[in-house]
């Protein structure tokens, strides 16, 4: 077989920001062409003056580009005029199409295409063979003026010009291949492929929209999410590898990537798979430091940060993060952690009722008692060896002994003044021998009163 260089574009208009839709159309382009060594074209349709607006452009540039979607050349439809006109030209002077004098509309005259009445077929790799009775569309309107192209015209002229091998497009866009193929035998160019991918759907199979929580790509950007993340799981939307693997890295995706393998159905749009995904790369494929970096950032952004009541050394940050760690999927719910009062005891020492540093039956003699038994401990402990498993080692016969509820809990409840929380050793360890010392003793005072 003789190998055709492979072209393909991601032809989006600048009407609106750019989707979870539109980003996976671009994906799989880019995909196809990078596993056959080809050309990613990206081709701004704005022929639609008034609805096209340039900072909508730059939104899909900046979501591509952050994507890391990267495109082999760039144009734009609104520069390239002339090269329509010519096609426009050539076919009015072949009579495939004409002026029309219109009645109704906005306008007196048109161009329409002299539609040749016939039987469209083509093999469209996704779908397999579409055929389409094309007199029903009539002679259909591709120009307001010689100036002035419309979509189907320019779609068809610029696949040509741009030497586009295969056509990589949402299914509804299926519709509007009938029509194109007239307009491209009329000019005389070649065919290239179709594959038309299936809709991404809302949980509910109404076409995904913002009403479902999807959100643009660049909200994705905000919420902190990964953007190998987003790709994985955008990939996974209606084309699997033909095995159970579900996390990879662009060059795997390369890889593994092929039109045969898109399946017809569409599928559900699932944020909570996005988060699992997200969540894999971000432990697997993020450079730890990279990681605090951005915990640091949000952290010491927040305002409860403002009106902490000690100051923090980087240490101190460092095992924070490790315990926020084990809880998020996305870095958002770094900020949701902090909002929802999750990890106040880290910025503040708790305030409490006496009662609730008791477990169950406990009287607060009892309770003190344990508190100074550990403080003792604790303070035994050297500062170099300080850390979570030296701190058990060193309470827990202790704890196993006189009852863990009992020694166990009110230390957890001095320490973080929360029924829930982490374990009362790695809260032991986060916070420092010092401040958990001193919180210990804080508890011991209350108790007292
Ligand atoms: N500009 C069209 C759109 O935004 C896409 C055209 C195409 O892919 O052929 O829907």
């Amino acid at each position: 077989m003789m190998k055709k260089n492979v072209k393909t574009r991601f032809a989006p208009s600048p009407t609106g920001v750019l989707h979870i839709g539109g980003a996976r159309t671009a994906l799989f382009n880019y995909l196809f062409a990078k596993k056959h060594e080809g050309e990613f074209i990206l081709r701004i349709e704005d022929t639609d003056r008034e609805r096209s607006k340039p900072e909508l452009e730059s939104d899909i540039l900046d979501s591509l580009s952050w994507l890391s979607l990267n495109w082999d050349s760039f144009h734009r439809q609104s520069d390239r005029t002339e090269v329509y006109q010519k096609a426009i030209g050539k076919l009015l002077e072949n009579k495939k199409a004409y002026l029309s004098k219109e009645e109704a509309g906005d306008r007196e005259q048109v161009i329409r295409f002299k539609n040749p009445n016939k039987v469209i077929k083509f093999d469209d790799i996704v779908r397999g063979e579409i055929s389409f009775d094309t007199s029903e569309l009539g002679d259909f309107v591709i120009a307001k003026s010689e100036k002035e192209p419309l979509y189907h015209l320019t779609v068809v002229v610029d696949d040509h010009k741009m030497e586009i091998s295969h056509v990589i497009r949402a299914e509804d866009h299926i519709s509007n291949t009938p029509r194109q193929i007239l307009i491209l035998e009329a000019l005389d160019y070649t065919r290239p492929e179709y594959a038309h991918i299936p809709l991404i759907l809302a949980p509910d199979r109404s076409k995904l929209s913002k009403r479902h929580g999807a959100a643009s790509v660049l909200e994705y950007k905000e919420k902190g999410f990964l953007p190998e993340a987003v790709v994985n799981y955008l990939a996974l939307l209606s084309w699997n590898p033909g095995t159970e693997r579900e996390i990879f890295r662009i060059n795997e995706l390369i890889d593994a990537f092929s039109l045969e393998s898109v399946q017809k159905g569409g599928s559900i749009f699932d944020e909570d798979k996005l988060r699992w995904i997200n969540k894999n790369h971000l432990m697997k494929f993020t450079p730890g430091e990279e990681q605090y970096e951005e915990f640091k950032k949000r952290f010491l952004g927040s305002k409860k940060f403002e009106k902490k009541q000690w100051s923090f050394s980087d240490e101190y940050l460092r095992s924070i993060w490790t315990v926020f760690k084990e809880r998020i999927s996305v870095y958002e719910e770094i900020d949701h952690l902090i909002d929802e009062h999750e990890f106040d005891f880290f910025f503040e020492k708790p305030q409490y009722e006496a009662e609730r540093l008791l477990w169950k039956e406990q009287n607060k003699a009892d309770a003190s008692e344990n508190l100074r038994e550990l403080i003792d401990r604790l303070s035994d402990i050297s500062d170099e060896s300080y850390e979570h498993d030296t701190i058990k080692e060193a309470l827990w016969d202790y704890a196993s002994e006189k009852g863990r509820g009992e020694v166990l809990w009110p230390m957890r409840y001095a320490l973080s003044g929360k029924e829930r929380s982490p374990d009362p050793f790695t809260l032991a360890s986060v916070l420092g021998k010092e401040e958990t010392i001193e919180r210990l003793r804080s508890a011991v005072d209350v108790l007292k009163k």
